[in-house]
């Protein structure tokens, strides 16, 4: 009898550790349940350093059969998450790097639709069927300057996801960052804090601001 076992991994590039999203978040917070999949030279690409892993993870997608305790069981699995800083992210999902055009993964928002808040952001979001059908469509234009404009006109990069031979969709499963997601926000609010104060209150936001207490250590 085959008992099958569905398991989830997921990944951090910029240190290259896995982790099972099957334990439970107490145990899988722990330093000895992360797996350092390898370390990657500066210089090196990551899509080059991942291949092998991606190729073994293909196979868990389609079921591996293994003996344990005398009991055959097919395990299954696959990468649920993939957690990576904002230009690495972006590179990941295979679209262009945040100061581009089109420069987010999740959505079509240029630029201007940034402070727009009736910006559609379910219609216009990049959905994984859509951008495969947009890479098709790229690859099939014969010029390749015509192919750098079309890659322009939906932030798409050069590369492709290297995640795209697996059973993932690179637009909801790997998450923004938080640290990015609101310093731009932060600065914003700074800046225009700053601006409604006087110069003696701007000078003593930023005594303030330069003495704020911090830890001894
Ligand atoms: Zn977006």
């Amino acid at each position: 009898m085959m008992i099958s076992v569905s398991t989830g991994l997921y990944i951090i590039p910029l240190v290259r550790y896995m982790s099972s999203l099957k334990m439970p978040f107490s145990l899988r917070k722990q330093l000895k349940n992360h797996f350092i999949i390898g370390f990657v030279l500066f210089g090196v690409s990551f899509t080059e350093f991942i291949k092998p892993f991606l190729r073994d993870v293909r196979k868990l997608e389609e079921g591996v059969i293994m003996n344990i305790r005398g009991q055959e069981y097919l395990i299954m699995g696959g990468l649920g998450i993939v957690t990576a800083d904002l230009p690495q992210g972006n590179d990941l999902a295979g679209t262009k790097r945040h100061g581009a055009n089109f420069g987010c993964r999740n959505c079509f928002a240029n630029k201007k639709n940034f402070v727009d808040n009736n910006f559609d952001i379910i219609t216009k979001a990049r959905y994984l069927h859509e951008i495969m059908e947009l890479i098709n469509k790229r690859n099939s234009i014969e010029s390749s300057s015509r192919q750098l404009e079309f890659n322009t006109k939906y932030g798409l990069s050069k590369k492709p996801s290297p995640f795209s031979l697996l059973q993932f969709d690179p637009f909801t499963q790997i998450p923004q960052d938080a640290y990015h997601a609101i310093s731009g926000k932060i600065a914003c609010l700074i800046e225009s804090t700053i601006e409604i104060l006087s110069k003696r209150g701007e000078n003593d936001f930023i005594k303030y601001w330069k003495n704020f207490e911090m830890p001894s250590s």
